[in-house]
């Protein structure tokens, strides 16, 4: 016990888990606290690996490589990076269709109206074209087109956003060599213990399989889905999702790279999930997410290799999953941080997102008292609510659905959604209104793709649109969509950006 006057500071913080989680916690918070003498050790064991997907991200990792002093250009060619731009969606409203949610906005307000709700009065006006046509990430991306965002505001090059596609099994060794810089230890070994303090039933220190104990004052279970501090060793049980989120399995597999090199991802709906495409700088990443209740793995393994646009260049591996939420991403003083906190399937490339919301809360709430965490209720409670808010905007995906030609689809069209989805989904459909956030994932634009792109067209549009002459709004979109277009028209090809900066490791 601590027994002077004032709190007692945190000194030691282990890591355990040395996966994208693991890294990115430790390069976090020995860049942001390492300056107060604070320690951190991280533990890791190379025999039981990583789980080695996660290849594409959204834009706030960008936020975090530059927040830790990471040289763009350097992790691009470590990682064998693209950009990413969005995510083309196939086959969701219905077998045919192909919209792209991508990182940005929808053309500009007007008056303080959302630019979707002129595109709603006007779509079928000569000139007027698809809403998709209005955002300069979108047409980018069906060019196969990159430059970075302008400065200048008052641009449409300014109006988006960009994240990543990375080799997952090269980012974490990557985030390592900037750990390690910044003076965090590694330890190699495997954890077969986890000793609590019998009277507060903190975690007081782990146990390697040679022997080593190593103490702490605050644990970071960066142990994947083993959640060997958090559930293992704390029993803080788990929010199981599947009623909602029903894939619980994937297969995953390499392929030889074909074709231009797009700056987004692409999610195709099957029979009873859907499969990713990533395309990196060396390869194809490919994986097919389904759920084990309404297909074979067999079938599923079948459904991915068939699809595959190269030769394969791995053998296909299985994963298996339960999606949801720890009950406390915060227990005692041990902090869940990636897949030990919970898992909400790949859709829309939010794990990486989570892993570094986990670490930017805890240094804005990093505790003042080792022995009483008090910021631990404000941090479960600002976590929860991404997680749930994330929840949300995948199950949209899956629900906003025509398709009825599989009993998965069935099934998740008519199944009952959370309230704060419902309620969410009938605003939108009488008004063409979506309630923002105040902060953290997704913002307006990307609920207005999916409920567009997936043929939840509102009802009724903003009467305050009916202010403007008709003949005024729908030649200023006309305008705006070939104004959209000559912009593009001028950006670089995605490979030939990569290679004029040199961020690809060989020729492409
Ligand atoms: C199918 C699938 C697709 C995905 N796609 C994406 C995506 O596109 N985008 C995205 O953002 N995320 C994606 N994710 C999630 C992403 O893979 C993870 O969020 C990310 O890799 C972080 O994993 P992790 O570090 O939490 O766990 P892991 O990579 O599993 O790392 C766990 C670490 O803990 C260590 N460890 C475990 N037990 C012990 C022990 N007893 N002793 C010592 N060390 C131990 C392991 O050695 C390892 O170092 C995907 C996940 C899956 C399953």
């Amino acid at each position: 016990m601590n027994s002077g006057a004032g709190p007692k500071r945190i000194e030691n913080v282990v890591v355990v888990g040395g996966g994208t989680a693991g890294w990115m916690t430790a390069a976090g918070l020995a860049s942001m606290l390492g300056s107060t003498g604070l320690s951190v050790t991280l533990v890791e064991s190379e025999a039981i690996g990583i789980v080695g997907v996660g290849e594409a991200t959204l834009p706030h990792i960008k936020f975090f490589n530059d927040t830790i002093g990471v040289d763009e250009a350097e992790f691009m060619r470590a990682t064998n990076a693209t950009f990413k731009l969005g995510i083309e969606f196939v086959n969701w409203g219905r077998k045919g269709d192909s919209y792209i949610h991508p990182f940005g906005e929808f053309g500009l307000p007007n008056e303080g109206v959302a630019f979707h709700q002129y595109w709603r009065k006007f779509a079928d006006a000569p000139g007027v074209g698809p809403l998709e046509d209005y955002s300069l990430p979108v047409v980018a991306c069906r060019g196969a087109k990159f430059q970075p965002p302008s400065d200048d505001p008052r641009s449409v090059l300014s109006t988006y956003r960009y994240a990543y596609q990375f080799d997952a099994l090269k980012y974490a060794p990557f985030m390592r060599t900037h750990a390690e810089a910044r003076g965090v230890s590694r330890v190699e070994g495997k954890v077969v213990d986890v000793v609590l303090d019998g009277e507060s039933g903190d975690i007081g220190s782990i146990t390697l399989e040679d022997g080593q104990s190593i103490s702490g004052d605050l644990f970071i279970d960066c142990t994947g889905f083993f959640g060997l501090l958090i559930e293992q060793a704390l029993q803080t049980g788990y929010d199981e999702w599947t009623k909602w989120l029903p894939c619980d399995r994937a297969v995953a597999v390499p392929c030889e790279h074909m074709g231009p090199l797009l700056p987004y991802t692409r999610a195709t709906a099957e029979e009873a999930g859907w499969r990713w495409r990533i395309p990196l700088q060396h390869r194809t990443g490919n994986g097919h997410v389904y759920s084990s209740a309404f297909i074979s793995d067999d079938d599923a393994q079948e459904t991915l290799v068939r699809n595959l646009e190269g030769p394969a260049l791995a053998d296909p591996r299985l994963l298996r999953f339960v999606t949801g939420k720890r009950r406390k991403l915060w227990n005692r003083n041990c902090v869940a941080v990636g897949l030990s906190g919970g898992f909400l399937e790949p859709l829309e490339s939010t794990s990486i997102y989570l892993i570094q919301e986990g670490i930017t809360k805890l240094l804005e709430l990093f505790p003042v008292d080792a022995e009483n965490n008090v910021e631990r209720e404000e941090y479960n409670r600002r976590m929860d609510l991404e997680f749930d808010r994330i929840r949300d905007f995948l199950i949209l995906h899956y629900h906003a659905t025509e398709r009825d030609d599989s009993e998965f689809w069935n099934y998740m069209r008519t199944m009952n959604v959370p309230d704060t989805l419902k309620e969410r989904m009938e605003l939108f459909a009488a008004t063409g209104h979506v309630s923002s956030y105040d902060h953290g994932l997704f913002l307006i634009p990307s609920w207005i793709a999916v409920l567009i792109g997936q043929r939840r067209l509102p009802d009724a549009y903003d009467l305050r649109v009916n202010q403007a002459s008709d003949s005024d709004v729908a030649a200023q979109l006309s305008g705006l969509r070939r104004h959209m277009a000559k912009a593009v028209a001028s950006m670089s090809g995605h490979a030939d950006y990569l290679t004029k900066n040199a961020m690809i490791e060989r020729a492409l």
